[in-house]
Parts: C-alpha cells; sequence; structure tokens
C-alpha cells in the first residue's frame, strides 16, 4: 500500500516538476528577452552619441572602432550602420558576431542617429541596428533550465519520501499488525486485545479500527461462550431424555409383558388360559404337520363340580379348582407340554410328540394324581374325593384339517368316560 502511494506521489512529482519545468523556462525566456532588450537600449544609449559625431565628422577609424565596440557587446549578435549621404545612396556598416544568424524571436533595435553640430542645427545622419544573438539567450536558458529541473528533481524526490515514510509510520505498519493479529486469531486467543503502538489519544480511523475489532473479539468470545453452555445443557437434558426414554421403555416392556401373561393366563388358577391355548394349539398342530411327530390331547372334565359347590360354597370350590390345577402344573412339566384351562371345571393338556397310548398313560396318572390330593367331595356319585373324567385323543394329519376336528374327538372320549362311569379315561 505504501509503495503503490509513493509511487503515485512520485508519478505526480514528475508530471509536476514537467510542468512546472515548462512554465518556469517559458518565463525565463521571457525575462532573458526583456534583458537583452534592456542590454540592447544600454548598448545604443553609449554608443549612438558617439557613431553619430563618428559619421558626421567623417572619421572613418573612430567609426570602426565604435561599431566593433558595440559588436562585442555579448548580447549583440549584428550591429548595421547606414550612413545617410547627400546625393548618392547610404553605405552600409556591419558587424556581426562570427556564426550569427538572424532569428525572428530575438529582439531588435532601430535607432535614428541625429547630431547636432551647433544648437538649433539637427541633423539625422544614419540609422543604427542593433540585433540580438540567440545563442547567448539559448545559453543562458539552457543553464537556467538545468537548475529549474535539479530543484523540482529534488523537490519531488523529497516529497515522494516524506508521504511515503509518513504513511508507512502512521498507516502500513498499524494494518500489518492489524492483519497479523487478526491471522492469529482463534477462540481461545479471543482475550488477547489489539493494541496498536501509537499515541492512544489519537481518535481516528484507526482507532476506531482497533476499537472496533477488541468489540467484535469481546462479542465473539460472549457468544462462544453462551453457545458451549448452552450445547453442555442440551446434552445434559438429551442424557436425561435418553434415560427417561430407557427408563420408560423398560417400564413399558415389563408391563406388556405382564399384560401378555396376564392377557395369556388364568385369573384364577394361573394356569394358561383358552386364548394361549387357541394360540399354541394351532403351532403344535402345523409343528406336527410338518414333522410327523404325534399330537395328543387330553380334555379333563371335574366330576359332580356343580354339587360340590353347593356342598361347600363357590369359595371352596374356587380353591378346589386351584388344587386341580396345582396337581395339573406338577403334572406335566416336560418341555412342549401345555396344561391350561378351557373352561368353569375344565382343562385341556397339548402333549406334543405324545401318541395315543402314551396320552392314555398320562391321562391315568393325572386321575391318580388328583385322587393322591384326596380333595373331599361328599356330594360325588363315584368317589369319597374330588376326581376327574379325562377324554384323549391323537392328532391324525390325514382325517383331521383344523384342530377342532381333535377336540371334538377328545370330547367325544371325555362323554364316553362320563356316561362310562366318571373318575376314568377314555379315548
Ligand atoms: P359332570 O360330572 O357331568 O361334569 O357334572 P358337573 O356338575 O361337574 O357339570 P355341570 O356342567 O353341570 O356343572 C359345572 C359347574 O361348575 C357349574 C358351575 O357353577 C361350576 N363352575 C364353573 N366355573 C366355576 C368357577 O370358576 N368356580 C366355581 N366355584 N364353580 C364354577
Ligand atoms: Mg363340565
Ligand atoms: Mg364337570
Amino acid at each position: 500500500m505504501g509503495r503503490r502511494v509513493a509511487l503515485a506521489t512520485i508519478g505526480f512529482c514528475l508530471v509536476f516538476t514537467v510542468l512546472a519545468v515548462a512554465l518556469r523556462t517559458a518565463w525565463a525566456w521571457q525575462a532573458s528577452v526583456a534583458a537583452m532588450r534592456q542590454e540592447l537600449a544600454q548598448v545604443d544609449q553609449v554608443f549612438n552619441r558617439t557613431l553619430a559625431k563618428a559619421i558626421w565628422e567623417m572619421d572613418r577609424d573612430a567609426l570602426y572602432t565604435h561599431l566593433a565596440s558595440a559588436g562585442q557587446v555579448t548580447s549583440v549578435g549584428r550591429v548595421t550602420l547606414k550612413i545617410r549621404q547627400a546625393n548618392r545612396s547610404g553605405e552600409m556598416l556591419e558587424h556581426r558576431q562570427p556564426g550569427w544568424s538572424h532569428s525572428p524571436r530575438m529582439p531588435s533595435l532601430l535607432r535614428t542617429l541625429s547630431y547636432e553640430p551647433y544648437a538649433g542645427a539637427k541633423e539625422d545622419v544614419g540609422e543604427l541596428t542593433l540585433e540580438g544573438d540567440e545563442r547567448v539567450l539559448l545559453e543562458r536558458l539552457r543553464d537556467e533550465v538545468a537548475s529549474i529541473v535539479i530543484t523540482q528533481l529534488i523537490q519531488s524526490v523529497l516529497l515522494a519520501g516524506l508521504i511515503m515514510w509518513m504513511f508507512n509510520r502512521s498507516v502500513t505498519v498499524h494494518v500489518q499488525h492489524i492483519a497479523r493479529h487478526l491471522a492469529a486469531l482463534s477462540p481461545e486467543t479471543l482475550d488477547d486485545r489489539l493494541v496498536l503502538a501509537r499515541r492512544p489519544s489519537r481518535p481516528d480511523e484507526l482507532s476506531k479500527l482497533e476499537a472496533g475489532v477488541n468489540d467484535l473479539q469481546g462479542s465473539l468470545r460472549d457468544y462462544l461462550a453462551r453457545q458451549r453452555r448452552d450445547e453442555r445443557e442440551l446434552a445434559a437434558h438429551r442424557d436425561r431424555l435418553a434415560e427417561l426414554v430407557h427408563d420408560r421403555t423398560r417400564e413399558l416392556e415389563e408391563a406388556n409383558a405382564r399384560l401378555q401373561t396376564l392377557s395369556r393366563s388364568d385369573p384364577l388358577t394361573s394356569l394358561p388360559n383358552r386364548r394361549h391355548f387357541d394360540e399354541l394349539k394351532d403351532v403344535e398342530m402345523r409343528r406336527s404337520h410338518r414333522s410327523g411327530q404325534p399330537l395328543s390331547l387330553l380334555l379333563c372334565d371335574v366330576d359332580f363340580f356343580k354339587r360340590y359347590n353347593d356342598a361347600y360354597g363357590h369359595a371352596c370350590g374356587d380353591r378346589c379348582l386351584q388344587a386341580v390345577a396345582q396337581v395339573l402344573r406338577e403334572s406335566f412339566v416336560r418341555a412342549g407340554e401345555l396344561p391350561a384351562r378351557i373352561g368353569g371345571e375344565e382343562f385341556a393338556v397339548l402333549l406334543p410328540g405324545v401318541d395315543l397310548a402314551g396320552a392314555l398313560r398320562l391321562g391315568e396318572r393325572l386321575c391318580k394324581a388328583v385322587e393322591a390330593r384326596a380333595i373331599p367331595h361328599k356330594a360325588s356319585e363315584v368317589a369319597p374325593h374330588v376326581s376327574l373324567s379325562v377324554g384323549v385323543a391323537q392328532f391324525d394329519a390325514v382325517t383331521m384339517e383344523r384342530f377342532d376336528a381333535l377336540l371334538q374327538q377328545a370330547d367325544e372320549a371325555l362323554y364316553r368316560a362320563k356316561s362310562g362311569g366318571r373318575n376314568r379315561v377314555a379315548s
């Protein structure tokens, strides 16, 4: 920047120098011409009387001597003397500097020479012409122009140097400092204020720039601090939210699991309910269909349970059902075996991988287990304790398209167990 300003200054100074030189040269030329005219007038003053006298007296020697003397004056290029003679054409005498040539720009002086030998007898005797020597004028002008050029150049160079030095000292140095400060700026260095190495009280554009940079750093620092604080709070909120979502999800999953269990288990006996049974029966039927493994079903019904209720009360009836359910739970613990409560005092047991003979055996074992619990039943016609009738059927993939067919067959078997005397197993 300083270099550009200096170059512009030098360029301006050069143009100014050329104009100044041209102007001052024109003035010097005019002054020199005027000075030469003055000199010619002085020469005229000095010689016109002596020349007029020499003509009058016809003193040739004096005439030549004076003419030569006048011609010797530096600024005179040519002296011409025209002598008037009565009845004859005038005589012409001339003295010129060697190498002189006529120039219309040079001043010249024409003087009529008069002589007055006695008072009242004045007579014109000739004409004196003085012409300036251009070479003298040019030589003087050359020296003048040289001094003008030198002084103007020195003046211009000094001015350009001064401007460059001042600009560099009061602008460039500080602008470079500001540029370095801004380049080194980072979020960690926002506290480092910009301080220019100059008198602080000077209220100018640089002071405003310095204050502006420092204000901007301050605002930026505050903004970043706010942003970091907001980010921390946001992260904390996010963590809390994630924890809450996690807790709520876990609670929801647990509630869901509980709901699932509740919706698929019987509230009185805690055995799988009809719904659960219906879900699994289809699964097991498809599995058996696919794998060819046998699948059997026990349908169990408490004998004379209406009478039990009547004899012991409904609450006792409930407890009786719970006890029977417990026997069922303990009797069928193998993987896949599913005892369920499918009606009031009716239970079903799904037995995957068990054929009809096996199912009959398990039915017998169940009846014995219930018998072993020896729950008194004074109103029963078949035993002094609570007993079960069990219908058994095996799934047949060829004849049974749907599970209902198996259920129906087991129901028919149960009917046979009932009509055959109860407290027994039938297939
Ligand atoms: P059967 O030997 O022919 O099966 O005779 P039953 O009396 O057992 O058969 P019935 O279908 O006539 O009676 C079933 C009774 O079971 C009627 C009903 O009051 C009783 N019962 C059904 N569900 C419940 C229950 O949840 N709790 C109690 N305490 N009794 C129930
Ligand atoms: Mg019944
Ligand atoms: Mg019954």
